[in-house]
């Protein structure tokens, strides 16, 4: 039997190439801001949750490379 789980990871990629993850939109996007903050302080406030939906893409399963 398999497990099916509720929870995806998301995976953004910033403009610089940075892999941002989280669990849930909202901790993606608390990973997007602290990135931003810490990496790129010009854009913070100017990349919204919509900015960063549009990075995200949704994994489906855990993936092991
Ligand atoms: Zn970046």
């Amino acid at each position: 039997m398999t497990d099916t789980t509720e929870e995806h990871t998301r995976i953004a990629y910033c403009e610089c190439g940075a892999q941002l993850v989280g669990n849930s939109r909202g901790e993606l996007f608390e990973a997007a801001q602290s990135h931003i903050a810490h990496h790129h302080p010009e854009l913070l406030g100017a990349v919204g949750a919509d900015v960063v939906s549009q990075m995200t893409q949704v994994r489906p399963g855990a993936v092991s490379a």
